[in-house]
């Protein structure tokens, strides 16, 4: 198995030549003074280093003995503790916090990448951290000043970790229908009572505290998604000093035996009228999850990424020294028996799939940041708007485009080797196995797909679809005078034409029919994916362009690759997607 190498040469590319992150930062007030490029340098380097040296040597021992449960107490997998220790210590638990109470206040488009390389090298570790973040996102915005005061320093430090309690037996996609109740106390205290199930790193010895926020339903709360709360739910007291108290009455009744992410412990938990703090108002606690729900899904999106990234690597140095036929062209090296299989067309395809598929998800996932950084970070409330719309529009193609391309580009990895491809030792079954979660948690792909067509393009009539559009039609006329682009725009041109035709289509048929627009979403997200990624390819390849080596004439073929390859699958979509819903109801429930 290869060693997980961080892809920071490609990180850099993408964070400073083509999204000029300098330039970015600077233009933002609310990152004066926070980062330049030294810093996001130093930051970068000392992420991929615990992700090679720490992290990834971890991960086939978490996925063997993985984390384990004995009278209430979860064990992390082995080595995880010390990891953990390392990964705070190095200061990057709290990298994009808020500084007022500890954070780093450091921009998504930096912190992306840090999350990429934690999840590529390790992604049952990688979860911890990364619900800490979004759990910490979602105190800081919607929280008292007295929770953030409490909670917010140590989270950001890392001795305390963060979990996000949702899903219930019978309620994962449809919240509405949780029983997990609150009682208000006299002293502002609630007491949360009811089970949730599969919650990841619901209770480990990684932190001193875990800090639940849990989704419940206040007596008189209406039904349905309008009486959800949110409610803070510490493991331990925290007293007035801040330091820890009693035990909180919430216990780990079991953890899951899953297909994979095993170093990772996800875990029953029972709330016995655990004492509990509001989040937000009351019954308005589904959208404050959606703070975090949301910046998870691009994490998601990213762990997906990881992943393939790490696959990629092991599938290269493989299809470099396995000697298997000869090439089409006639043998390659006479002196050895057979040829390195990377000579077959085949064998490319897998590898340059990859590897596209893997720097377009880095751009694409880069991209999403931005719009993050400007709609936390700019003082001007336009420049906000403009980019929340593109945040709201792309998060769901983040999380599902990126995890369903993902799972393929693993799968290729796998299919790389073989047979041993099949076997434990060469890591690449292991890592299929951990990625397929990325589409289902998190909301499913199925759901974001729904999310995108139905909520963010034909919820508001197109508006926020248009905003994207518009940016796709800015870069292509900035290449006007750049006949060389050509190869890239115009392919890039019939895409986006092709998608407005499509959204069109669907638009009109859903006025018809309410089962259009769950039979088009998740082709139309695939659809959609692509000519996204055709965008970052050409943005790619212009930079690529002006400049020369080797790492430049790479990117260059990939993009070729690419537009060539990959992207003309939107014909064939686009065509399922205009089969309509009616193919699909052809049969009774009684007759599947
Ligand atoms: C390993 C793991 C870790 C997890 N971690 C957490 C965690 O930390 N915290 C947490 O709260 N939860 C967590 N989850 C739960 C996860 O988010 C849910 O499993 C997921 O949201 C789906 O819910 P469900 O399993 O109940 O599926 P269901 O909601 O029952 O869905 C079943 C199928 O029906 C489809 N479906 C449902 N409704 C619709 C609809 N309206 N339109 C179209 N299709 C629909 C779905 O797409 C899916 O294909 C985790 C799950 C796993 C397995």
């Amino acid at each position: 198995m290869a060693e997980y190498k961080a892809p920071l040469r490609d990180m850099r590319f993408v964070l400073n030549e083509v999204f000029e992150a300098d330039k970015l930062w600077a233009s933002l007030a609310g990152l004066e003074g926070v980062v330049d490029t030294e810093t996001a340098e130093a930051i970068l380097e000392t992420c991929g280093q615990i992700a090679s040296e720490v992290l990834a040597p971890l991960n086939r021992e978490g996925d063997e003995v993985g984390s384990t449960w004995k009278d209430g107490k979860v064990t992390a997998a082995p080595g995880f503790k010390d990891a953990y220790k390392t990964y705070i210590e190095a200061g990057l638990n709290g990298l994009g916090g808020n500084p007022e109470f500890g954070g780093m206040g450091m921009p998504k488009t930096l912190v992306g990448q840090v999350e990429e390389m934690v999840q590529g090298s390790n992604m049952s570790f990688g979860l911890a951290p990364m619900l800490t973040a979004g759990a910490c996102l979602s105190i800081d915005v919607h929280g008292s000043q007295e929770l953030k005061e409490k909670y917010l320093p140590n989270m950001y430090d890392g001795v305390w970790a963060g979990a996000m309690d949702l899903t219930e037996p019978h309620a994962g996609t449809d919240l509405g229908i949780i029983r997990t109740k609150a009682e208000p106390q006299a002293d502002g205290s609630y007491d949360v009572t009811g089970t949730k199930i599969f919650i990841t790193w619901g209770e480990h010895d990684m932190a001193e505290n875990i800090i639940h926020l849990v989704l419940a339903k206040l007596p008189d709360a209406p039904a349905g998604p309008k009486g959800i709360s949110l409610f803070l739910v510490p493991k331990f007291l925290v007293n007035e000093d801040g330091s820890l108290g009693e035990r909180n009455t919430l216990s780990c009744g079991s953890i899951e035996h899953k297909m994979g992410i095993k170093g990772s412990a996800t875990c029953v938990m029972n709330f016995d009228g655990a004492k509990g703090w509001l989040v937000g108002e009351e019954n308005k606690g589904l959208a404050c999850m959606f703070t975090m729900m949301n910046y998870e899904r691009l994490g998601v999106g990213v762990q997906g990424l990881g992943a393939a990234e790490n696959s990629y690597q092991n599938a290269v140095e493989y299809a470099r020294d396995r000697l298997q036929s000869r090439a089409p062209s006639g043998a390659q090296d006479k002196s050895k028996v057979a040829d390195p299989i990377i000579v077959h067309p085949d064998v490319r395809r897998m590898l340059m799939t990859m590897r596209a598929f893997n720097e377009g998800s880095r751009a694409f996932s880069t991209y999403v940041g931005k719009w993050l950084d400007v709609s936390k970070f700019s003082d001007n409330a336009e420049e906000k708007k403009h980019a929340e719309a593109m945040v709201a529009l792309l998060t769901p193609v983040a999380k599902a485009f990126l995890t369903d391309i993902a799972l393929e580009s693993a799968i290729a990895g796998q299919q790389v080797f073989g047979g041993h491809g099949f076997i434990r030792e060469w890591g690449q079954e292991q890592l299929v196995r951990d990625l397929r979660i990325t589409q289902i948690y998190e909301g499913t792909n199925g759901i974001q797909a729904l999310d995108l067509m139905g909520r963010k393009v034909a919820g508001n009539n197109g508006a926020l679809y248009k905003v994207f559009v518009e940016d796709i039609e800015a870069f292509i006329s900035s290449q006007a005078g750049n006949p060389a682009a050509d190869e890239f725009i115009q392919p890039l041109q019939a895409a986006l034409e092709s998608l407005n035709g499509l959204t069109q289509w669907v638009l009109e048929q859903a006025a018809n029919n309410p089962n259009e627009i769950g039979a088009a979403s998740v082709e139309y997200l695939h659809v959609f994916g692509y000519t996204a990624f055709a965008y970052m390819w050409a943005k790619m390849a212009v930079v690529a362009m002006a400049n020369e080596g080797d790492f430049y004439t790479a990117k260059l073929a990939t993009a070729r690759f690419y537009t060539k390859r990959l992207l003309p699958r939107y014909i064939g979509l686009t065509e399922a997607v205009k089969g309509g819903a009616e193919p699909l109801y052809g049969l009774t429930a009684e007759m599947f």
